[in-house]
């Protein structure tokens, strides 16, 4: 999909995000926040909901966290221009409690899902338990932060939230290290991605035509 075309189909999405009446939440926020960033990010972020500053202004990650996730981009040579940064939910849950399951199940499969489809990134960083839960279902933190696990033409990265490891030492140090692998692991998933590019049968011209 052309830039031009993602980016009017994800201006879409956050036209329904904006109005969006599928759950509690919605009662409850200033601003829903879509999400931003490159409409062909090979990098998607994917933090938890917003918190009280980006329900303000509708945008993700701009508060203590957010200053922090800058940094932490820094240290992969990446900016907030070069990547997609959004959550699993697009409204604030009130007093930053967790979001709930009725809540994720209203929002993700008709938001997250449409947004990753459009962006088609090479790589998806987890921040947090709700965002992780997805791929990695019954798996710590503690144990896997960091390594890529494959999910069909991307990898994903479970990474510790960055409001937790603003102010724990040991989860800092684990949080800008895991950052510093990102390159890295960009590198492999866009390698594997022409792989299979390669290794997909091509059909010459005519036959593609009879597929339609
Ligand atoms: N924490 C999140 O998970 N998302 C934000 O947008 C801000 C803080």
């Amino acid at each position: 999909m052309s830039a031009e075309t993602a980016e009017i189909k994800l201006l879409e999405i956050a036209k329904e995000i904006v109005v969006c009446p599928r759950c509690e939440l919605a009662r409850t926020r200033t601003k829903a926040v879509p999400g931003e960033g490159n409409s062909n990010a090979q990098i998607m972020l994917i933090g938890e909901g917003p918190g009280w500053h980006e329900d303000q202004q509708g945008r993700p990650f701009i508060g203590a966290a957010g200053k922090f996730l800058n940094e932490l981009l820094a240290i992969a040579g990446l900016d907030r221009e070069s990547v997609f940064i959004t959550n699993v939910v697009k409204c604030r849950p009130p007093g930053n409690r967790d979001p709930m399951p009725d809540e994720i199940a209203a929002c993700a499969p008709y938001y997250l899902d449409r947004q990753i489809d459009v962006i088609d990134p090479a790589v998806i960083v987890t921040l947090g338990r709700f965002s992780m839960a997805r791929w990695f279902p019954g798996e710590k933190i503690s144990k896997i932060h960091g390594q890529p696990k494959r999910d069909g033409k991307r990898l994903i990265v479970p990474m510790y939230h960055p409001a937790a490891a603003l102010h724990q030492s040991a989860l800092r140090g684990a949080i800008e290290d895991d950052f510093a692998k990102l390159p890295k692991i960009l590198a492999d998933a866009e390698r594997e991605r022409l792989k299979s590019e390669d290794a997909a049968p091509k059909l010459p011209a005519a036959d593609q035509m009879k597929l339609f």
